[in-house]
């Protein structure tokens, strides 16, 4: 028989996964998007960046966003932060409007965001410093949240001597410091190499296993969302638009053998064909045309040379 063919379905779940699911839900509405929708608008005209978005994270889940480049994902994660107004609908945090950036959410991007010219433990405790904290309690708090992300050692040093994955360990002990409900990240193992991301997923679940906080991750890689998310929310672009929630069926605690489990490769295949879907002959051809246009120009280019 055809080994494709024994695959199971990606809606399918073993009774532990099911079960993980079924307590997940009975917990708290950490997070509420209703009815969201995004217009930008410009001197060239409206953009709608994002349509009629609807979902909720419960506590402790862990929640990815993944779509094609364009789709919306900044925007929609700018809006949760309070760094971006909505045109639509509502953004509830804990039942209250979310109308500004608040201690309560944490955010992580891509680019490296520390102070330069702080030490890693100052810039730990920096958020804390802002909010009134005093000095001793901070650095306290500092060390305990250097400890969780393991770089405990690394306190005095500088962010350029740093890692791309350690600095990123250090803007998620500083996130954290806050002890925000939930933490907002923006693909933020976007500009590491491939090893260094696979270590810094595993480290972020074994952070998140050890405390009580909530977690958006945007995401372009399928691999990423699958090992890291209970559920993977599937934007499609122009405009921005849920197409599917997926409840990833891979049980956790997980492991980098999971990447080739049959749940594995059945999501992984679900989300391409959501997200790559396959092109129409026409499509296809258009792209052809265009390829060979610009092989003529590149002929014609080394014609001049000569
Ligand atoms: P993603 O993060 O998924 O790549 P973005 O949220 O950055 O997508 O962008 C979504 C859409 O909104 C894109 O079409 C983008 O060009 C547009 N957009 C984003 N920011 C602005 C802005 N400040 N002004 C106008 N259009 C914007
Ligand atoms: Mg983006």
């Amino acid at each position: 028989m055809d080994a494709i063919t024994n695959l199971p379905n990606y809606l399918d779940q073993s009774e532990a996964v099911k079960n993980r699911f079924d307590r997940l839900k009975q917990r708290e509405v950490i997070l509420e998007v209703k009815n969201l929708g995004k217009v930008y608008k410009s001197a060239k005209g409206e953009v709608t960046a994002l349509k009629d978005i609807n979902f909720k994270t419960h506590r402790r889940e862990f929640v990815c966003v993944i779509g094609p480049s364009g789709c919306g994902k900044s925007t929609l994660i700018r809006i949760l932060a309070g760094l971006e107004s909505h045109t639509s609908g509502d953004v509830l945090l804990d039942d209250k409007p979310v109308t500004g950036p608040g201690r309560d959410r944490g955010m992580v991007f891509q680019g490296y965001t520390l102070f330069p010219w702080l030490t890693v433990k100052k810039n730990v405790m920096f958020g804390l410093e802002m909010n009134n904290a005093n000095t001793e309690e901070a650095a306290r708090e500092a060390s305990l949240w250097l400890e969780l992300v393991g770089l405990d050692k690394f306190a005095n040093a500088y962010p350029h001597e740093l890692s791309g994955g350690m600095k990123q360990r250090v803007a998620i002990a500083r996130a954290l410091v806050n002890k925000p409900r939930i933490l907002l990240m923006d693909e933020p193992f976007g500009a590491l190499d491939a090893q260094s991301r696979a270590k810094m997923q595993a480290h972020l679940l074994e952070i998140w296993r050890n405390v009580d906080v909530t977690i958006l991750f945007i995401t372009h890689d399928l691999d990423e969302a699958i090992f890291l998310a209970d559920r993977i929310l599937v934007l499609k672009a122009h405009p921005g638009e849920v197409q599917e929630l997926i409840e990833v069926p891979v049980p956790r605690p997980r492991i980098p053998g999971n990447y080739t489990s049959p749940e594995f490769l059945v999501t992984k295949a679900r989300l391409e064909a959501l997200i790559h879907p396959p092109k129409s002959a026409t499509e296809l051809e258009s792209e052809e045309v265009s390829i060979t246009q610009h092989m003529i120009r590149f002929v014609n280019v080394e014609d001049n040379v000569e």
